[in-house]
């Protein structure tokens, strides 16, 4: 059975951010277009023999940062893998690498969405993040997408920045708003083992209650702006819901490539190593176990608005939520921080800010079934 989506890491970052922990290396233009024509090999392979995407999603790293000629290569390659032309196909982009010639060569390869890395509109909180595009960059480069035909736009806003207030946090969403994004991703900053900022945390980090609040604040400004919520940290405007993440959250099996992509296949998790020369000898994926059992589908579907369904649960296990998880959603109803009833039970706001402890309390007592 053909797998919905895809994921195709792009494993280069002009430089690394303090913050991040994906796997990325720096960008130098021999080592990009060596790994472009490997990954367009193992595309047009997979395509022969016979994988068909529903969805598909070049993430990193900085997919855009790759040299045109080199990534015109590994496009074509990447679209005889797409299933048909009512595929959901992102790109991520940095802001900064959008010129009409890049938004012109991502259309005519069909790709229908772009992600873009805002992470904040002021200056200030994109200076702490050691980001090089900012609002103006990230204005350009939609317009530039837009005239290329490309309008299914997502743009990643990052919330507890050092600096950050409830105030500036507004004025980064408004910008979102009003260059036309469909879909906007909020996350908050956490600080990864081993990025610069675990060693040397910087100033101005708001504390947990302020990083509440701006989660808070932005739950609130999106809401009331027309982008629903459907996930703890994504909102969308009617329709446009990231395809491709809500086959993550509904546990289904998808395809990945590239050093430090993580695949679901046939009931089994795997991922490549954090190795570009290991990848780029042919290294096998690692086994990281079963998946797709009840305890990680309920995990994953709590991570959503919708929750976990009692209907869908019963059509995919058989059975429907079990007794002991409903006994313990009682007293986390009781506290306001879900709503559990014969649809299923679903996170509120204020759950999601805890969401973490309460998946664990809700399956303590469960075994995978
Ligand atoms: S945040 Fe994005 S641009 Fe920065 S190092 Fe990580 S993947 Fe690269």
């Amino acid at each position: 059975m053909n797998p919905a989506a895809c994921y195709i890491h792009i494993p280069f970052c002009r430089s690394k951010c303090p913050y991040c922990d994906f796997y990325s290396l720096r960008s130098d233009a021999a080592s990009m277009r060596v790994y472009a024509d490997f990954l367009a090999r193992r595309l047009r392979d997979a395509a022969g023999f016979g994988k068909r995407w529903a969805s598909l999603y070049f993430g990193g790293g900085t997919p855009s940062a790759l040299p045109p000629d080199a990534l015109k290569n590994l496009l074509s390659a990447a679209a005889t893998g797409l299933k048909d032309t009512a595929c959901e196909y992102t790109f991520e982009c940095n802001p900064g690498d959008v010129t009409p010639a890049l938004a012109a060569l991502l259309a005519a390869h069909g790709i229908n969405r772009v992600s873009l890395g805002l992470q904040s509109a002021a200056e200030a909180e994109r200076r702490a993040l050691g980001r090089r595009s900012g609002a103006v960059q990230c204005d350009a480069a939609i317009r530039r997408l837009q005239a290329a035909g490309i309008s299914n736009l997502s743009l990643d806003v990052m919330l507890g920045i050092p600096l950050q207030t409830p105030g500036s946090l507004e004025q980064t969403l408004r910008f979102c708003a009003e260059a036309g994004a469909a879909h906007i991703s909020a996350y908050l900053l956490k600080t990864e083992e081993g990025t610069r900022f675990a060693v040397r945390p910087p100033p101005g980090l708001p504390d947990e209650d302020a990083q509440a609040e701006l989660y808070v604040t932005a739950c609130g400004w999106l809401q009331e702006h027309g982008y629903a919520q459907y996930e703890i940290a994504n909102f969308a405007k009617a329709g446009f819901a990231s395809r491709h993440n809500l086959v993550y959250w509904n546990a289904e099996p998808y395809d990945a490539f590239g050093p430090g992509a993580h695949g679901f296949l046939e009931g089994r998790r795997w991922h490549f190593p954090r190795d570009l020369d290991a990848y780029l000898r042919g290294a096998a994926p690692v086994a990281d176990g079963g998946g797709g059992d009840f305890a990680e589908y309920a995990m994953l579907r709590l991570r959503l608005v919708d929750g976990l369904r009692e209907d869908l649960t019963r059509k995919r296990f058989g059975h429907g939520i079990p007794a002991e998880m409903r006994l313990a959603a009682a007293p986390l109803q009781a506290r306001a921080l879900l709503c559990a009833d014969a649809a299923g039970i679903r996170l509120n706001r204020k759950g999601f800010l805890l969401s973490n402890t309460i998946t664990a309390a809700l399956l303590e007592n469960i075994d995978s079934r």
